[in-house]
C-alpha cells in the first residue's frame, strides 16, 4: 500500500497519539500534530500572543499560526498522519484546499473515560511516550521517576478541552461523513484492539481508492 493520507479525529485523550505511533512504524509516513509542534514553540512570538496563552487556558490557538504549521510539514510529507487537526471548521476548510485524504478515522470515547486518562497521563519527556498512573506506569524506574505531567491534563483544564473539543470539532464528523471519507472506530477498547479496527479500516480505505 502506497503512502496512506490519513485523518485521526476524535477527543482529546481518544489515543490518535498513540494510533498515530502504530501507523508511522507500520507505513512510514509523516506524523503531522500540531500539538506536538506548539509544545515546541509555545513561547514564540506572533501577532495573536504566545501558543502557551491559549494552551494553557485549553483554548484553540489561532488559526492562521496552526495553519501555517500544517502547510510547511505538508509540503514535506507524501502520506501522513494528521493528529489534532483540523479542530475546527475553518481549519477543515483550509485543509481540504491544500491536502487529499484518503480516510477519517474518528476515534470514539465517552466523556468519563476521557476525564481518567487526561487526568491520569502521565509523558516521558525523553521519548514522547505516554503513561497512566493507574493502568500503564513503566516497569523501569528510572523512567517512573522522570515521567511528567502536561500543564494542561489537570482537571480543570481537561473539562474546558472537552467543551472546546464538543464546540469547535464535533462538527468535523458530519462535515467528514457527508463526504463519504468518515469510520467510526470504537475508542473505548484497549490500544492493541482499537490498532486492529484501525488498521482494518486504513487497508480498506486506500483499497477502495485503488
Ligand atoms: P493536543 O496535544 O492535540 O491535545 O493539543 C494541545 C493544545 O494545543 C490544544 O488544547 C490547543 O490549545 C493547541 N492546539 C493543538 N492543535 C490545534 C489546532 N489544530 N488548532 C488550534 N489549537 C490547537
Amino acid at each position: 500500500m502506497s503512502n496512506p493520507r490519513i485523518l485521526l479525529l476524535g477527543p482529546p485523550g481518544a489515543g490518535k497519539g498513540t494510533q498515530s505511533k502504530n501507523i508511522v512504524d507500520t507505513y512510514g509516513v509523516e506524523h503531522i500534530t500540531t500539538g506536538d509542534a506548539l509544545r515546541a514553540n509555545k513561547d514564540m512570538e506572533t501577532e495573536y500572543g504566545k501558543p502557551r496563552e491559549f494552551m494553557e487556558a485549553g483554548d484553540l490557538v489561532p488559526d492562521p499560526v496552526v495553519n501555517e504549521i500544517v502547510t510547511a510539514a505538508l509540503a514535506d510529507a507524501d502520506g501522513f498522519v494528521l493528529d489534532g487537526y483540523p479542530r475546527n471548521m475553518s481549519q477543515a476548510e483550509f485543509l481540504d484546499e491544500h491536502a487529499d485524504l484518503d480516510i477519517v478515522a474518528f476515534l470514539d470515547v465517552g466523556r468519563e473515560e476521557l476525564i481518567k486518562r487526561l487526568t491520569g497521563r502521565r509523558v516521558d519527556p525523553e521519548t514522547g511516550d505516554n503513561y497512566h498512573v493507574e493502568y500503564d506506569m513503566p516497569e523501569d524506574d528510572a523512567i517512573a521517576d522522570r515521567l511528567v505531567q502536561r500543564d494542561d491534563d489537570t482537571e480543570e483544564t481537561v473539562r474546558d478541552r472537552l467543551d472546546v473539543y464538543d464546540e469547535n470539532t464535533k462538527p468535523l464528523i458530519e462535515f467528514y461523513e457527508e463526504r463519504g471519507l468518515l469510520e467510526r472506530i470504537e475508542g473505548d477498547q484497549t490500544p492493541d484492539e482499537v490498532w486492529e479496527d484501525l488498521r482494518v479500516a486504513i487497508e480498506g480505505a486506500v483499497a477502495d481508492d485503488e
